[in-house]
């Protein structure tokens, strides 16, 4: 095992959470790769379309972490690259625009097309950024052609998201420079939960939102000085890097993630708006009551149980804060592909300091890990679970949770259910 060390650079000035000893790995990984994001992104910007440009392999992932769906107008394709594309043996690029004038033809309702980075296409260095500069100048204004990498070199699923967000913020327009003060929610949302923040924010008194991605990836709110953004994800460190690059300022919060959460992640932004504490507790209160009545379903399900979290899609560190602070679980540890410590500042505090948290991955070790600590629930890829749950694990699919809509108030008792399910499941079994 490695021993813990320290990672420096912690921005947050709260001693207890800068020393926090932070166990790094790096070996082999069972992550899925940026590609599956398109399966969340391509529904929530309605007139995006996905082209990847990968292999066979690649097409058959969207298919399957898609599941079968019949679209009349599907919104994500692959280019596949044929032996002849990887061998150099033809003119990718002249293959790529033959194909996107093939697709943009048939399809005028295309307005945003992001040309979708593979492994086989990085391996090649097929130089898709500048496939995008060159469509992008034959198709504008019709259609805007963007691109970013999927591919799993390195990464992991949601960081599909995170290159997608950051490639659409430069072509967000300038805010003009006496706008008013702007709240910018990041991250990709189900509309439903999308509209619920919006409402609540309403009500608060602040109008001035914008969304990223919004629903028309053509609709791009405003940026500049003048705005200040949310993360509703903790995994968008480039998109954030690209945001304040354009000026836009991070607001610290907590996720969104069950009762206080969510109530931590709204008070954030009504600080920064000026917003009467006396009325932000009018107008919160009745979800947050709504919240913490939902989750008391799972209370005795989950409470005083030990809970092991292997990295994987980044939400780990926020939903063993809810966990631990909301249900009463103990997380033993808490791994995650990549840790964000100023964004995750917040949520570090609160995770009990008996938890050990890890960062990046060595399958073998973490398994070893889990195997000593014989937690009562872990929460692994796919790929893990059924070897776990065969040496007598209870387990949790971590996709799930980004494929669920777990954020906000009147999620909470769903959130906590999906922890709860595999429990009881375990405890009818046993019978
Ligand atoms: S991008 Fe890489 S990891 Fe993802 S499906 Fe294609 S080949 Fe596999």
């Amino acid at each position: 095992m490695n021993a813990p060390t320290v990672i420096p650079g912690c921005s947050k000035p709260d001693e207890a959470v800068a020393a926090r000893p932070v166990l790094r790995e790096r070996g082999q990984r069972e992550v899925f790769c940026g590609l599956t994001g398109i399966v969340w992104l391509h529904r929530k910007m309605q007139d995006a379309f996905f082209l990847v440009v990968g292999s066979r392999t690649c097409a058959h992932l969207l298919q399957s972490a898609a599941g079968v769906m019949i679209f009349a107008e599907p919104r994500f394709a692959t280019a596949i690259m044929e032996e002849r594309d990887l061998a150099g043996m033809v003119d990718c690029q002249d293959e790529l625009d033959r194909v996107v004038t093939r697709l943009l033809d048939r399809r005028p309702d295309i307005k945003t097309l992001f040309l979708v980075g593979s492994c086989p296409s990085e391996v090649i260095k097929l130089d898709l950024a500048k496939a995008a500069e060159r469509l992008g100048k034959q198709h504008m204004p019709n259609v805007r052609i963007l691109n970013y990498s999927g591919s799993g070199i390195e990464t992991t699923f949601t960081q599909g998201e995170d290159a997608c967000l950051a490639a659409l913020v430069p072509e967000m327009p300038a805010q003009a420079s006496d706008a008013a003060k702007q709240l910018l929610i990041v991250g990709a949302l189900p509309d439903i939960v999308e509209d619920q923040f919006l409402r609540l924010f309403d009500q608060l008194g602040i109008d001035n939102v914008g969304v990223l991605p919004a629903r028309n990836a053509r609709d791009l709110p405003p940026v500049g000085p003048n705005t200040r953004y949310l993360l509703a994800q903790p995994f968008l460190a480039d998109t954030a890097l690209a945001l304040e690059d354009r000026g836009a300022t991070r607001i610290d919060a907590l996720f969104p993630f069950g009762a206080e959460g969510t109530t931590g992640w709204l008070h954030a932004a009504a600080t920064e708006f000026g917003i009467d504490e006396m009325h932000f507790n009018r107008v919160v209160a009745p979800g947050r009551e709504r919240a913490k009545r939902a989750i008391e379903h799972a209370r005795g399900a989950l409470e005083g149980k030990r809970i092991s979290f292997l990295p994987d899609s980044q939400l780990e560190v926020p939903l063993a804060r809810f966990l631990a602070t909301e249900l009463g679980m103990e997380p033993v540890e808490v791994g995650t592909p990549y840790l964000h410590r100023a964004h995750c500042a917040q949520e570090l505090d609160l995770i009990p300091p008996s938890a050990r948290i890890s960062e990046g991955q060595h399958v073998d070790r973490q398994l070893d890990r889990v195997r000593a600590d014989k937690p009562d629930l872990t929460v692994c890829g796919l790929g893990l679970a059924n070897p776990l749950e065969s040496e007598g694990f209870t387990t949790k699919w971590a996709i799930e949770l980004v494929f669920s809509p777990i954020h906000g108030f009147d999620q909470a008792g769903d959130l906590a259910e999906l922890f709860a399910r595999p429990l009881r499941r375990r405890d009818v079994l046993e019978v």
